[in-house]
């Protein structure tokens, strides 16, 4: 049932981590929130299962910016709330992460004097190649509550001279995300793992690559396909496929290279979160996965040039630059495996303890009063 916006918070989102990072801060703000989907990610898989399976309230504003360019998906988010809040306007607005989305809800905010929330607020790459970079910074400076995962995100923010009084920490949201998916996806990973006649706990890679840096260009691409599917000749490689690179995979002629691996579409997050918490190592160059792995305790290859997630670099994470050593890297790993994993375990998650949705709430409430 619609309720009107006008005391209430709009929720902004888009993509598939923003929906399984914020899922439990909505939950929590009950009636008081309601959600804007821009429809950057319009896939089943990527969006409408996520918004399902983590039980969010369908979007009372629903946008198609989806397979646009940057700036037609930042200005199509803008321009639609702009139009939907012209005459019913809510108390904030909260945006999470670095997407487009994010930008576009950060500016519409300002444009039209709605306080605005940016919730995994303070992350640094110093990769100024990465549009999430740009998109980070914009929204750090816009916002009136900076909702921090960690001190050294806060110590980030502190450093661009936004104010104190403006960050809380906060620890990050996906904590409690996957402790709830590990609680309810062990049976069907264990199904799939099955099905796929891979091996048991331990005994598997699990690696997903999608972004820009690693797809877009046939070179890099098929050197990381390439390590995967020569790992996979001593642990078996089971990849969910982001729809980005399958679809470049299939242009540049590299989908022989995913013959000897166990390529899947993307999976349910309880799935993905159990199939990992398994798994002897996971390759990865996505964002969320790198704080992930810090709550599954397992060792997780980070393929990219640089990361905004250094609070796991040298425990949890090893950030690979260079694609052609990732088999070497991924080789060591595994021999070592038994010996890593078991140091790992009891390691505490930089991201907090599972309670940073009810802490932002905390934070958003005291902001509005
Ligand atoms: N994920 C998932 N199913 C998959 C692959 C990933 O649920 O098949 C989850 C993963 O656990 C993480 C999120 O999707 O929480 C990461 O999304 P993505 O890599 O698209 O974004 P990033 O975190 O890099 O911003």
């Amino acid at each position: 049932m619609r309720h009107g916006f006008a005391g209430r918070i709009a929720v902004v989102l888009g993509t598939r981590p923003e929906i399984i990072k914020m899922a439990e801060v909505v939950r929590l703000l009950g009636d008081r929130a309601f959600v804007v989907h821009s429809g950057q990610h319009w896939d089943e898989m990527m969006s409408g299962h996520f918004m399902e399976h983590l039980a969010l309230p369908q979007p009372e504003l629903s946008l198609n910016v989806g397979g646009s360019t940057r700036a037609a998906q930042i200005a199509g988010t803008l321009t639609g709330i702009d139009e939907a809040f012209a005459s019913d306007r809510p108390d904030a607005i909260v945006v999470q992460g670095d997407t487009n989305t994010v930008v576009g809800g950060a500016l519409v905010a300002n444009s039209i004097d709605i306080p605005l929330v940016h919730v995994e607020a303070g992350l640094r790459s110093f990769d100024r190649a990465m549009p999430e970079e740009h998109n980070r910074v914009i929204a750090d400076h816009l916002a009136d509550l900076c909702l921090a995962p960690t001190d050294q995100a806060r110590q980030n923010l502190i450093s661009e001279n936004i104010p104190a009084e403006r960050i809380v920490v906060t620890g990050n949201t996906v904590v409690g995300a996957v402790e709830r998916a590990l609680a309810e996806g062990r049976d069907a990973a264990a199904q799939l793992l099955h099905q796929h006649q891979l091996g048991a706990d331990d005994d598997y890679i699990v690696a997903t690559i999608h972004r820009p840096e690693n797809t877009d260009e046939p070179e890099r691409l098929g050197q990381i396909l390439r390590s995967l599917q020569e790992l996979s000749q001593a642990c078996p490689v089971l990849m969910p496929l982001h729809p980005r690179t399958r679809q470049r995979a299939e242009s540049y002629g590299l989908s022989e290279l995913l013959d000897d691996l166990t390529t899947l579409g993307p999976l349910g997050y309880d799935e993905f979160v159990s199939l990992s918490a398994g798994a002897a190592l996971v390759i990865s160059d996505s964002g969320g996965v790198q704080e992930e792995a810090s709550v599954w305790k397992r060792p997780v290859i980070v393929v990219r040039r640089s990361t905004e997630r250094p609070e796991v670099i040298g425990s949890f994470a090893t950030l690979c630059d260079d694609p052609w050593r990732l088999t070497e890297l991924g080789e060591r790993i595994l021999e070592d495996g038994l010996q890593i994993r078991q140091g790992l375990a009891t390691v505490p998650s930089p991201y907090g303890d599972g309670s940073a949705a009810a802490q932002c709430v905390r934070a958003i409430e005291a902001l509005l009063g």
